[in-house]
């Protein structure tokens, strides 16, 4: 993966979990566990279980878990080597990489965004404070940024002054090479280094992990020039058809509301942060690419685009079908007021803006909207025209169950026969019938969770509590544990995953997701059991369940000799079945059971 081995163990050994989990919730201790409100779901009582010494967390309300290392890396978002680095950063821990060419490629991006970190407080710092950014800052004021958000989004000037060396050049001492390559500078053609962004406002461009990559340069209204000049696609760590402005900001605010929002500037960005709508992301000088739809994807599958999707025309409509089915992903636009943009709104009716989202309708329902709300329904030519175009529009889905609701509300509304309608959207069909798909809808997957705890049958909670003294008790109960004690899979799964690897840590990276959601589950308990009574419960499920089957067996067998063999066996199990509830002789019938089970796990006598 990138990072040596030995170094992600350090990570781990030095991360204290309930540290880094208290900068979210606030953890109890509880007996020998930590207890809180759980951080990814929203509840009033604590349902969320940390085991400080094993390193693990749980949650019994959305069946979170895992260690110090996942638990960052569904906070803050991150892959497992960049929450690995969070991690050392945070314990100052030097990571070495395993291939020389990636360390070198990390040291090297480590070195540009170092040099983009400075310049982005450069910048700030002349906004705040210089004499020359008067007129900048004035400009912001009328845009309605306050102090407060020019600080928030580190919001900079890039002064015009070329008649000495560059003063950003001078105080950032790159060589041209850097200079070029953090796409903060180039050189001019007396061989001068000289500031991309001379005299522009600066929107610094953070990656999703919070990292300084680049700009956008607004220029101040009645001078010349392009009004908005980004970074460069040259420079070595930035590249617009994969970044997203407002991203490191905004994704917490994705994941928790399930939706992200996706306008078009800068300002617009901010508008919504400030309209309490603290979830929008922006691209920047670019038209949305795959690239993006797949970074926004892993915060959220529903995306609201906050600008006019329609002007984008069929081919945008068609990249965005293909995005919902290669993706999984779900589009529907904002309502917002014609030829008005966000960050306007925000400034005149941040209730406005807050209800376009509200009121955001699924993207073809927009665009037949659209077609329907502008076209003459006064005359029947009129509605016949106004149908055929909205028919057009709807062609282009790939679901015809989808389609033919909106062609039914396309002949509601034109006053026409859906017949005619369907007719007509078959007529010179466009789309391939390859193309079209029976997906149902709406997807299941956007339903909410239901966190209500299950009640587990008595068998299932007997079983839970002899793997939870394996996992925290392991030598006073190995021994006397066979798989054919554990009824359920999954159960019986954990109990093996246990028993073969060496420790906790290795059983559940080697388990399956759910098994190791389990192991977990069990380490993050109170391992308040008693191992007797364990063996006890289990030998008496295990036995009560051989029972059942071998008395239907019985009921099938025609021979004499047979059913004396079945009945012999079945009386034998009674007898040490009944001796389970007898103190005295409880642990020498529960031993003979399981060592009965164990051999004869499929039937009587192995037959
Ligand atoms: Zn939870």
């Amino acid at each position: 993966m990138g990072i040596e081995d030995d170094d992600i163990a350090k990570v781990r050994a030095a991360a204290d979990i309930v540290q880094i989990v208290n900068g979210y919730t606030t953890l109890k201790r509880v007996g020998r566990r930590w207890q809180g409100l759980c951080p990814f779901h929203t509840e009033k009582s604590a349902s969320f279980s940390v085991n400080s010494e094993d390193g693990l967390y749980y949650c019994f309300g959305c069946q979170k878990s895992g260690d110090v290392i996942t638990f960052v890396r569904e906070k803050e978002q991150l892959d497992f080597v960049g929450a690995v680095e969070w991690l050392a950063n945070k314990y100052s821990i030097t990571l070495r990489y395993t291939e020389r060419g990636e360390d070198e490629g990390r040291k090297r991006r480590t070195k540009l965004v170092d040099a983009v970190r400075k310049a982005v407080e450069w910048y700030h710092t002349r906004l705040l404070e210089s004499a020359d950014a008067g007129e900048a800052r004035k400009y912001l004021r009328a845009r309605g940024f306050d102090g407060d958000a020019v600080r928030r989004y580190k919001m900079g000037w890039a002064p015009d002054d070329a008649k000495q060396w560059d003063p950003l050049c001078r105080y950032l001492k790159l060589n041209d090479e850097d200079l070029r390559a953090s796409g903060l500078g180039a050189i001019n053609s007396r061989g001068r280094q000289y500031d991309f962004f001379r005299g522009r406002v600066l929107f610094p461009i953070f990656d999703d992990r919070g990292d300084p990559i680049g700009f956008g340069g607004r220029i101040l209204p009645g001078h010349d020039g392009p009004k908005y000049k980004n970074t460069s696609d040259d420079a070595a760590i930035y590249s617009k058809s994969k970044i997203l402005y407002g991203l490191n900001w905004a994704k917490e605010h994705i994941v928790q509301a399930g939706e992200a929002i996706v306008c078009e500037g800068y300002t617009d960005v901010i508008g919504f942060a400030t309209a309490g709508v603290p979830r929008a992301v922006a691209t920047c000088g670019t038209a949305l690419t795959e690239d993006h739809i797949r970074l926004l994807k892993r915060f959220s599958p529903r995306i609201v685009l906050a600008f006019d999707a329609d002007a984008a025309g069929q081919n945008a409509a068609a990249r965005v079908y293909e995005w919902e089915q290669k993706l999984d992903v779900e589009f529907s636009v904002a309502d917002l007021p014609n030829g008005v943009d966000p960050g306007e709104l925000a400034l005149t009716d941040p209730a406005r803006l807050a209800a376009a989202i509200t009121n955001a309708k699924p993207f073809l329902g927009f665009r037949v909207e659209r077609v329907l709300s502008s076209g003459n329904l006064r005359t029947p030519e009129g509605r016949a025209r106004t149908a055929q175009t909205a028919v057009d529009v709807v062609r282009e889905h790939p679901s015809d169950l989808v389609r033919d609701q909106y062609l039914m509300t396309i002949a509601d509304r034109c006053h026409l026969d859906p017949d005619h309608v369907r007719a007509a959207a078959r007529g010179a069909a466009r789309v391939a019938p390859g193309r079209v798909t029976n997906q149902p809808e709406p997807r299941g997957a956007m339903m909410p969770v239901d966190h209500a705890p299950r009640r587990r049958p008595m068998r299932e909670n007997a079983e839970d509590e002899a793997l939870r003294l394996l996992v925290h008790r392991r030598t006073e109960i190995i021994d006397r544990l066979e798989p054919v004690l554990f009824d359920s899979d999954a159960r019986r799964d954990a109990y093996e995953a246990l028993v073969s690897a060496t420790d906790l840590h290795r059983a559940i990276a080697e388990a399956s997701p759910d098994t190791a959601a389990l192991l977990t589950r069990l380490a993050v308990d109170e391992p308040d059991g008693d191992p007797d009574q364990a063996i006890v419960d289990l030998s008496r499920y295990a036995t009560s369940r051989v029972l059942d089957q071998l008395r239907r067996e019985a009921a099938s067998v025609r021979e004499p000799e047979d059913l004396r063999a079945y009945s012999d066996v079945i009386d034998w199990l009674r007898h040490r079945l009944a001796e389970l509830d007898d103190a005295e002789k409880r642990m020498s019938a529960a031993a003979l059971l399981v060592a009965w089970l164990a051999e004869n796990a499929e039937g009587p006598a192995g037959e």
